[in-house]
């Protein structure tokens, strides 16, 4: 009997729904590319409906409980006396999720001594300390693709709401009003601008695609350069060096893993050298920007609007001053968590947890780290060795 531990957010507050917008979801059997969605043997919810709270438990419950396994969720796990730090030394598998992440740094992966296998339902390991778990032998695992195109809708969404200033048009008739010019004073087309994206992996590339329609000039930066034909066809010019990147665009959307290369990459320096009125979206991680300059360069004009998904820690304190800035246009983590969304990375855990308790092999492209290295889409994703900190593992 294995104890698996799962980190969930916590319910709606009006509590789990009795009811649903609509009565089902598409159908989606294979990703861009052609690799298939999550297929385990089963499941045991229904497509659509809330599984990743903790009450939905991923619609998880009656495969392991039925296995003979225990199965605790919770959404306590900040600080020593959380539910999750105290059932931690008693956990063989974790499962946790980047929107309220179960952060398990060096010290509470020391705590964690019968831990073999770390699950991410969804996409994004950075909080789990990758070097700590490599040292350990412990399998990292997460559900690659299944939120990727989720979080391209929103990060298209965010880009649009920004430079057209939706929000704050919303805002006008929910209050009764009609001024039309304060509606339009900071309102433009992105027709003819210039958005360029730092990383063309499965978003940053969904991103470009669906942009392309809008009749914008498309750029991006990334470590390797994609294939000929791709660049063609999408129309977007490559920069071999994220400044060159910066200086050229008027939208920049962010979409590449936190690690040390990319931790805090964007602060008062690079949001410098880009034009004045500018626009940043960054779904990937809050840590890759730093606070307090983008701050200051929404106050300074430097930045025109700033939205994204993404905060750290997560939950942010009541405080943040991401809450309060000008023209931002955030949400809570989301983006990746939409119901559609859900039903794909509870049946990729399940497909990870049925491949581990049969002894047979998890899928190349869901491992991150197994046997004492990277692996799989952790070796294309991170550059985190034995030993070596991940900066987003902490949650200070
Ligand atoms: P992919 O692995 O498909 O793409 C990541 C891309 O980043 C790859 O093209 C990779 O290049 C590139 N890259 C790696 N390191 C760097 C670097 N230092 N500088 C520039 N580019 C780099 O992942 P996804 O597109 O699916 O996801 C990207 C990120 O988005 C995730 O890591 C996660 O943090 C975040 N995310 C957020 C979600 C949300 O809910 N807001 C949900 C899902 C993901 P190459 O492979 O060529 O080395």
């Amino acid at each position: 009997m294995a104890t698996v531990l799962c980190v969930l957010y916590p319910d709606p507050t009006d509590g789990h729904p009795p009811t649903y917008a609509r009565d089902s979801i598409p159908e989606i059997a294979r990703y861009p590319g052609g690799e298939t969605t999550p297929s385990p043997r089963g499941i045991d919810f229904v497509p659509g409906q809330l599984v990743g709270s903790v009450s939905g438990g991923l619609g998880l419950r009656p495969y392991l409980e039925k296995a003979g396994h225990r199965f605790v969720v919770t959404s306590d796990k900040e600080g020593p006396d959380s539910e999750f730090e105290r059932l931690l030394p008693e956990a063989d598998v974790v499962i946790s999720q980047p929107f309220w992440p179960a952060y398990l740094d060096a010290d509470r992966l020391a705590k964690a001594r019968r831990l073999r296998l770390a699950v991410t339902a969804g996409v994004g390991s950075d909080h789990v300390d990758l070097g700590a778990a490599i040292e350990r032998g412990i399998t990292v695992a997460e559900v690659t693709y299944s939120n990727s195109l989720s979080v391209a809708e929103h990060a298209v969404m965010q880009i649009l709401a920004l430079v057209r200033d939706y929000l704050p048009a919303h805002d006008i008739v929910r209050a009764g009003g009609w001024n039309i010019a304060d509606a339009v004073k900071r309102s433009y087309d992105i027709e003819g601008m210039e958005v360029g994206v730092v990383a063309a992996g499965r978003i940053g590339r969904a991103v470009l695609e669906r942009l392309k329609p809008f009749g914008v000039r498309l750029a991006y930066f990334d470590k390797h350069r994609l294939p000929a034909d791709v660049e063609k066809e999408l129309g977007t010019t490559y920069h071999d060096d994220v400044r060159a990147l910066t200086a050229a665009v008027d939208v920049l959307s962010i979409h590449a893993p936190l690690q040390p290369e990319t931790y805090r990459l964007f602060d008062d320096e690079l949001i410098g050298t880009m034009r004045r009125g500018s626009y940043i979206v960054n779904t990937a991680r809050a840590a890759i920007v730093d606070r307090d300059a983008v701050v200051r360069a929404l106050e300074s004009g430097r930045l025109a609007g700033y939205a994204g998904d993404v905060w750290y820690p997560q939950p942010p304190p009541a405080d943040h001053p991401w809450r309060s800035m000008p023209h931002e246009a955030m949400t809570p983590h989301m983006s990746g968590s939409s119901l559609s969304a859900q039903a794909r990375y509870a049946a990729g855990t399940r497909e990870i947890l049925e491949a581990f308790f049969d002894g047979t092999p998890i899928r190349e492209e869901y491992l991150i780290a197994a046997g004492g290295a990277l692996v799989g889409a952790g070796a294309h994703a991170y550059t985190a060795a034995a030993g070596q900190a991940s900066p987003g593992s902490t949650g200070r």
